[in-house]
C-alpha cells in the first residue's frame, strides 16, 4: 500500500506548499486571483474567494432532526480501503469539498459533468460550511443516484486537536444542513409534482487533512458516522494529465478509496478524471460509492489517517489557526508574534 501511493504523495504537498506559499507574499486580491483557474471545458471558474473576516456563524439547524442510528461495529475504526470478495473490481472515487472559515472554495462544475458523462459513480465529502455557501451545487449532487454525499466537517476542522462540543458541533452541524438542503430539494420536488426524497442522513465521514487518531475517530463513530480515508492519493503529481490518471489506474485495487477533490486543490481534476474513467474500464475496474463498497466487502482500518505514510500529515496540526479551520498561520500580519490579526482582505 505504501508503495503503491508514495510516488504521488510529495508532489501533492509541494503543490500545496507552493499555493500557501505564493499566497503568503500576496495580498488577499492576488491571492485569490492566484487560486483561480479555469474548471474545464465548461469554462466555469472555480474561484477561492479569501473572507475579511472568518465566518464562525453556525447552521440554521444545529443538530439533525433525524438522528443516526448506531454505527455498526464492523465500522468502527478508521476505514483505508474496503477488502471485496474476489472477482468484484469496484471501486470508488472520492471527491473533497473543503472549506474553512476563511474561504468561499467555489464548485468545480466541469468534474461533475465528466463523472456525469462518464456514468461514474462517486462519493462527495462536503464541508457543511461549504454547502451553505454553495446550496444549488449540493442539492444537484443530492438529486444525483450516481453520487453519495458525506460529512467532510462544518469548516474543516482539524478533528485530532479539536476536542470536545467543538468537535462534536463539527459534525453534527455539517449533518444539519445537508438535511436543510435535502428537505428544500424534496419541497422543490414536491412542487414539481416529482417523487420526494426521504431522509437520508450522513453515514460517513472524512477527516480534514487525514488527521485524527483513535480518540477522536471514536468520538465520530460514537455519533453514528463511518470514518472514511483512503489508499491511493489521485491529485497532484507532475506531468501529463495521461501519464498522472496512468499512474492512479497503476496504483488501485479493488476497494481502493481515491482522493480527490471538487474544489480547491489545483488543478485540471476534470481532464485527469475524463482520462482516468476508460483507463479504469479497460482495467476491469467499475466505480462505486464508498458506501456500496462497505456493503459488499470488509472494511481495513488503520490507527491514525495519513496521506501515503502512517505520520506524513502531522505538519498539518500547526498549518491553520483555529483548530485547522482558520487562516494559514503565517499568512496574516503579527503571527511569528503570535498576534490574532485578522487576515489580509
Ligand atoms: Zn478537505
Amino acid at each position: 500500500m505504501r508503495a503503491k501511493t508514495a510516488p504521488l504523495l510529495s508532489p501533492l504537498l509541494f503543490l500545496l506548499l507552493m499555493v500557501a506559499v505564493a499566497c503568503q507574499a500576496m495580498t488577499g486580491a492576488d491571492c485569490q486571483a492566484a487560486t483561480t483557474r479555469r474548471s474545464g471545458p465548461a469554462g466555469t471558474p472555480v474561484t477561492i474567494r479569501h473572507l475579511a473576516a472568518p465566518d464562525r456563524s453556525p447552521p440554521a439547524r444545529l443538530v439533525p432532526a433525524n438522528l443516526q442510528p448506531a454505527l455498526p461495529d464492523r465500522l468502527h475504526g478508521l476505514i483505508r480501503r474496503v477488502a471485496l470478495p474476489l472477482g468484484d473490481k469496484r471501486l470508488a472515487l472520492t471527491f473533497d469539498l473543503c472549506e474553512r472559515t476563511v474561504h468561499v472554495t467555489g464548485y468545480d462544475a466541469a468534474l461533475v459533468q465528466a463523472l456525469r458523462q462518464g456514468n461514474a459513480r462517486a462519493t462527495f465529502f462536503a464541508g457543511g460550511k461549504w454547502m451553505r455557501s454553495h446550496p444549488e451545487a449540493t442539492m444537484s449532487l443530492m438529486a444525483d443516484p450516481r453520487f453519495e454525499l458525506a460529512n467532510h466537517t462544518w469548516s474543516h476542522a482539524n478533528l485530532a486537536v479539536m476536542q470536545g462540543q467543538q468537535r462534536v458541533d463539527q459534525v453534527l452541524w455539517t449533518s444539519a444542513q445537508a438535511e436543510l438542503l435535502r428537505e428544500e430539494l424534496t419541497a422543490r420536488r414536491a412542487r414539481d409534482g416529482r417523487t420526494p426524497l426521504g431522509p437520508q442522513p450522513m453515514t460517513l465521514l472524512r477527516l480534514p487533512y487525514g488527521r485524527g487518531g483513535a480518540e477522536a475517530v471514536d468520538a465520530v463513530n460514537a455519533l453514528g458516522l463511518a470514518v472514511i480515508q483512503w489508499d491511493v492519493v489521485g491529485e497532484g503529481g507532475s506531468g501529463s494529465v495521461a501519464a498522472r490518471a496512468k499512474a492512479i489506474a497503476q496504483a488501485v485495487r479493488p476497494g481502493s478509496i481515491v482522493l480527490l477533490h471538487a474544489n480547491q486543490v489545483p488543478k485540471d481534476t476534470a481532464a485527469l478524471v475524463r482520462a482516468l474513467l476508460p483507463l479504469l474500464r479497460q482495467r476491469g475496474y467499475a466505480t462505486a460509492t464508498v458506501g456500496e463498497l462497505l456493503q459488499a466487502g470488509a472494511p481495513e482500518t488503520v490507527d491514525d489517517g495519513y496521506f501515503s505514510v502512517p505520520g506524513d500529515n502531522r505538519v498539518y496540526d500547526e498549518l491553520f489557526e483555529d483548530q485547522g479551520t482558520g487562516a494559514r498561520v503565517n499568512n496574516r500580519a503579527g503571527a511569528k508574534t503570535g498576534g490574532r490579526a485578522a487576515e489580509r482582505p
